[in-house]
């Protein structure tokens, strides 16, 4: 009996298919256009990794790895774990690899990710991201390109309104650890009132309190010592020239002293782009500066700084939003001799970058139908007629125009029809036509 019983997909995983996986792929293809836009060079990591990458940078006492790894022996006895970030990884490349000689490395990447997680809206076991980094740059300057290129991702993808830049310092090694002390010593006086999470973290990880959204934290949470007061001249001025920074690139923002992020190894500059349109799962985009990361899987001291982004939730916002993409031309052969005709002429076009689909199979008019529902601009039929002839029918879906050309006129009719809808559309969208363009050339 259960031997002939369907096996479910896994809990927290998704198939994402439909407008959803357009989405998905346009979040991707902006996101490959937009890392070039600032000379990043592509990565592609493993997707696991010896658990002690993750545990030593992310840090034992985070959620992430306390709770959250999938790890397991591989065969060889070896403790593995499928990665839940991208950062852990590639500063283990960076070290493993000698990437120091390309420093200041500037990459980017983007695929799956694991977390242990409750699974809910936007919230997932195997979710993904797109991740980019800038290591062995200590320079503010790097942290305001990482935030200039998250922020005109947000634009291209046209989620930016109601999306905004939370910014905080988290000082120097030294200001980090005198505001932790402060911290610890504000919670532990009021330890009784605080969430069990909360006071578990007051020895763990104080910094994190910061971060509950427990209402029985959040009163104490309100007038706890704020970083201001224990940062360095030196960390004073690195974040006076990442906000200076900011504001000559036209990136806004705004201060969130209480923003720390859950890992450990984050130094200086801290970020999280967020929305009150996702409810919960309102961050969109996080990262930071990480200068001790390096050094803590061995290797050599290494500033850095990166982010990375939730591409469902990106998706989420896009929505509707997400461009249509084009549909050139629905090519429908009458029979074999004319499905031959089809590719050969679907071949050409393609080559030329038109978007084309054969509509081999079906009733004619069931076809016919199933083009113009898709979109199709242009029909082709192919006939015994035509083929006789040496001809293909061309047909404009918009205005319904029929012609017989031949298959070599077919480019220029599609490139005709593809203008026509680019005038329509900027019509509709209010734009102004400039006057050098006739609109019924
Ligand atoms: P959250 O506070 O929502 O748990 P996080 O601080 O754990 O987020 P990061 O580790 O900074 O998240 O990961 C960066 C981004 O990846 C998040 O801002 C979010 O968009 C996305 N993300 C993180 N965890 C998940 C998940 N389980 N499912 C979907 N997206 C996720
Ligand atoms: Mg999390």
């Amino acid at each position: 009996m259960s031997s002939t019983k369907t096996p479910q997909a896994i809990r927290g995983t998704q198939d994402i298919f439909g407008p959803e996986a357009e989405v998905f792929a346009f979040v991707v293809e902006t996101f490959e256009r937009v890392r070039k836009l600032y000379r990043m060079r592509r990565v592609e990591m493993p997707v696991f990794e010896r658990t002690e990458v993750f545990a030593r940078s992310i840090g034992e006492t985070t959620d992430i790895v306390s709770k959250e790894m999938y790890s397991f022996e591989d065969r060889g006895g070896e403790s593995l774990t499928l990665r839940p970030e991208f950062t852990a990884g590639i500063a283990r490349a960076f070290i493993t690899n000698g990437w120091q000689q390309h420093a200041p490395l500037k990459v980017a990447t983007q695929g799956p990710l694991f977390r242990y997680e409750r699974p809910q809206k936007g919230r997932y076991r195997q979710f993904h991201q797109l991740d980019a980094e800038i290591i062995g740059a200590g320079e503010p300057q790097a942290d305001v390109e990482l935030l200039a290129m998250a922020d005109q991702l947000l634009k291209e993808l046209g989620i930016s309104d109601g999306v905004t830049l939370h910014l905080n310092t988290l000082g120097d090694g030294d200001s980090r650890e005198a505001w932790r002390a402060a911290l610890v010593e504000h919670f532990r006086q009021v330890r009784g009132d605080l969430s069990e999470d909360s006071q578990e973290r007051l020895e763990k990880n104080p910094l994190r309190i910061l971060d509950s959204k427990d209402p029985r934290d959040r009163a104490f949470v309100a007038d706890a010592p704020q970083i201001d007061a224990y940062l360095s001249d030196e960390a004073v001025r690195f974040f006076e020239q990442v906000t200076s920074g900011l504001d000559a690139a036209g990136v806004a923002w705004t201060r969130n002293p209480a923003l720390v992020r859950g890992l450990d190894y984050y130094r200086h500059t801290a970020f999280e782009f967020v929305t009150d349109r996702l409810g919960a799962q309102g961050t969109v985009l996080g990262g930071g500066r990480y200068d001790g990361l390096i050094e803590s899987l061995g290797g050599a001291p290494t500033p850095a700084v990166g982010w990375a982004a939730g591409i469902e939730r990106l998706a989420m916002l896009v929505g509707e939003r997400a461009p249509q993409e084009r549909f050139d031309v629905a090519i429908i052969p009458m029979d074999d001799a004319g499905l031959a005709q089809a590719n050969s002429l679907a071949r050409s076009l393609r080559a030329e970058w038109n978007n084309v689909e054969i509509y081999a199979t079906g009733k004619l008019k069931k076809r016919m139908a199933r083009a113009n529902d898709a979109g199709a601009l242009v029909a082709v039929l192919i006939g015994e007629d035509e083929i006789a002839a040496g001809e293909v029918t061309v047909r404009d879906l918009h205005d319904g125009e029929q012609a017989r050309v031949a298959p070599a006129d077919v480019s220029g009719i599609v490139a005709k029809a593809q203008n026509a809808q680019w005038l329509r559309q900027t019509e509709h969208s209010g734009i102004g036509l400039p006057d050098w363009i006739d609109p019924d050339a």
